[in-house]
């Protein structure tokens, strides 16, 4: 689903590659977390699936295509592909839990008859049903991250990007959303979470790929990891 071949990302002549020499290939349906200190090129390697930036030599591939080779027209419909969820949530602060997940469908051109049909559905994924109305400001963190969840998915995007997702959130509340990341990833989602919260990586006992100043200094199956930062 997702491969990287001898990917490098020079940002800055001057310093360190961010991402060096990376090789790697995470299959449809996988869960793997993307662990690693601060500065160990975790957000590179998702800005470059999401063709944000682009690898200075090596070759990103997703879903089969090579992500320099896809023209800028069709760049949004690559990244339609993927959901993303970021640590401080990003909903529209005007727009409601309804509206936050809905507007993820209204921006490709759905009809209103399947937006009325959809939205809920995931809502209840998330367990947010009879909130649809709330404000994201009259939310909890948690709550605000599961509307997230619902508009990074409400698409049905084959890969799901979540960075640092539980970054901001207390543990009992992080398990909650680690919950519904493994709902996502049981429909058939790919899942790759970019972390360094141990406690759950080492809950969740999934593929663990970590960095270290760019490159892969560690790759296990059903991995643990204890951050040093
Ligand atoms: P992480 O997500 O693990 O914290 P990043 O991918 O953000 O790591 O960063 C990897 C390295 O690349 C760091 O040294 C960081 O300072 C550098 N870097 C990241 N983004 C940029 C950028 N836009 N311009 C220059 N350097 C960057
Ligand atoms: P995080 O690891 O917390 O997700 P990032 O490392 O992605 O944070 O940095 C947040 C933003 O700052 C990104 O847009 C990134 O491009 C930019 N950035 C990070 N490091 C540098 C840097 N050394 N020089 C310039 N921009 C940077």
């Amino acid at each position: 689903m997702i491969r990287f071949e001898n990917v490098t990302k020079v940002y800055d002549q001057k310093s360190r590659p961010a991402l060096d020499g990376i090789d790697l290939e995470i299959d449809r349906g996988d869960f793997t977390f993307l662990v690693g200190p601060s500065g160990s090129g975790k957000s590179t390697f998702l800005r470059l699936v999401l063709r944000e930036e682009r690898s200075s030599s090596g070759d990103v591939y997703v879903a089969g295509k090579n992500v320099a080779r896809v023209p800028s027209w069709r760049v949004p419909r690559l990244r339609r592909g993927i959901g993303v969820v970021f640590q401080d949530f990003r909903l529209l602060p005007n727009k409601d839990v309804f509206g936050n997940v809905a507007f993820a469908m209204q921006v490709i051109g759905k009809s209103r008859y399947l937006i009325r049909e959809t939205v809920p559905e995931v809502i209840k994924l998330v367990g947010l049903e009879g909130k649809e109305h709330r404000m994201p400001h009259e939310l909890s963190g948690g709550e605000q991250q599961r509307v997230a969840i619902a508009r990074a998915i409400v698409n049905k995007p084959g890969i799901l990007l979540a960075d640092e997702p539980t970054g901001n959130l207390d543990p009992a509340t992080s398990v909650g959303i680690m919950n519904i990341l493994d709902k996502v990833n049981q429909n058939g989602t790919t899942v790759v979470m970019a972390t360094h919260d141990d406690d759950i990586v080492n809950s969740m006992r999934r593929r663990v790929i970590e960095l270290a100043d760019g490159r892969v200094v560690r790759d296990e199956k059903s991995g643990e990891y204890t951050a040093m930062i």
